[in-house]
């Protein structure tokens, strides 16, 4: 099936269960058995959907039926957030004693978890150039557990070579999670390319509203049965409203990533041909140093967000993200509309001085999420804004 038609139809199911055409919402954290031996068996079995919802929900049930058929895994999980996707994978499958390998750029928090809450518990990081293949290479050690992706990454849009990471992976039989929030499931299938669990940040692109927080787990049987254990007693879980809304997103993901890759490519080529912006940096563009690599493994495009360096400095900036009027100068990325953000003072509270320099975020960068307006409309409101520099 093709995706536009499957994100209409993978929870056929639970039409026929319930009856209706728009889904119904439970909302319901908690169900009843017919009598006391549904009872037991519902007790005890993992990944029941209804039975309290924190163990599941029939409108997770949904989200869940569209991500594996979206992501190619044989099932998911649905969680409160991306970082609730994110710390669950992770603390379910790591324990004291091993050894993980992520990479010099992740999301603010992947990059705490990493830095500062897995060493307390006894975890050994490594952190690697995720550029340089032999990087991940040099860094396996004998109690190497899991390897941490995530692409495109921040600031630079920079790509991980998903394929060679999980070759290598695999010949010492490590396990490989990919944060695919980036790139969408339309965009990249990192399960493909040997990925054993696909995390997302659901209220990105899936959700696409800019109206929730979400998360979502693609993976095989076995291992969701083992996060779906940490899971429940973690608690990051995604109330029924919200899966709903997810769901509602969902449904239009195809169009609206063809219509946001398209928009992003054309705003970039657009930047880089003006005097006022030093660099752009985005996988679709020629120009951008694994665009060969982004040929090949982001398939369906390359995603909303441009990130660019203005000729000026910290003020300029400033003052160049102010005078963008259709671009809300907001955090977060894809959805419908565009959000704009200056990217030193987004993290210039979270990082320190030393780990602002390992990420790589220069004063006068901006990364930009290209959302579904009119690309004359944003192209104009760009124009106008780079006359303050
Ligand atoms: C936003 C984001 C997250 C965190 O997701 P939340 O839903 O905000 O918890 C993780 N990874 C990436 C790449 C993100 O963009």
């Amino acid at each position: 099936m093709y995706k536009e038609t499957l994100v209409l139809h993978a929870d056929h199911d639970w039409v026929k269960k319930d009856g209706t055409v728009a889904p119904a919402i439970y909302y319901s954290s908690t169900f009843p058995a017919q009598d006391s031996a549904e009872f037991a068996e519902m007790a005890s079995k993992p990944l029941h959907s209804q039975y309290y919802t924190r163990y599941g929900n029939p409108v997770h049930e949904r989200v869940k039926a569209i991500m594996a058929e979206l992501e190619g895994t044989e099932t998911a999980l649905v969680t409160g957030s991306g970082m609730g996707a994110i710390a669950t994978t992770l603390l379910a499958l790591v324990s004291a004693g091993d050894h993980v390998i992520a990479q010099t750029r992740h999301y603010m928090s992947t990059t705490k978890i990493m830095d500062e809450m897995l060493p307390r518990f006894g975890v050994e990081v490594s952190i690697v150039e995720q550029t340089d293949l032999t990087a991940f290479e040099a860094a396996i050690r004998p109690n190497t557990k899991l390897i941490m992706l995530e692409t495109p990454a921040n600031p630079t849009l920079v790509l991980t070579d998903i394929a060679a990471v999980t070759e290598l992976a695999k010949k010492h039989g490590i396990l490989v999670v990919a944060d695919n929030t980036f790139a969408s499931p339309l965009n990249q299938r990192p399960h493909d390319l040997g990925v054993d669990v696909v995390v997302h940040s659901a209220t990105k692109y899936l959700g696409g509203h800019s109206d929730i927080t979400a998360g979502v787990i693609c993976t095989s049987h076995n291992l969701a049965e083992m996060i779906w254990d940490t899971h429940t007693s973690i608690g990051s879980v995604l109330s029924p409203m919200d899966a709903w809304l997810l769901l509602r997103g969902l449904r239009t993901l195809p169009v609206r990533m063809e219509r946001i890759n398209s928009n992003a490519l054309v705003l970039a080529e657009f930047l880089e041909n003006q005097e006022e912006i030093e660099n752009v940096y985005y996988p679709g563009l020629v120009s951008h140093p694994q665009h060969e690599l982004a040929l090949k493994q982001m398939k369906g495009g390359y995603g909303s967000v441009i990130a660019f360096a203005v000729k000026g400095d910290y003020a300029a900036t400033q003052r160049f993200v102010s005078a963008l009027n259709l671009s809300l100068n907001a955090v977060s990325l894809g959805g419908v509309e565009s959000l704009v953000v200056h990217t030193a003072a987004m993290w210039e509270g979270a990082l320190n001085e030393e780990q602002m320099k390992t990420a790589g975020i220069p004063p006068n960068f901006v990364r930009y999420s290209v959302g579904l307006e009119h690309i004359e409309d944003l192209k104009a409101d760009v124009l106008q804004a780079l006359k303050v520099l």
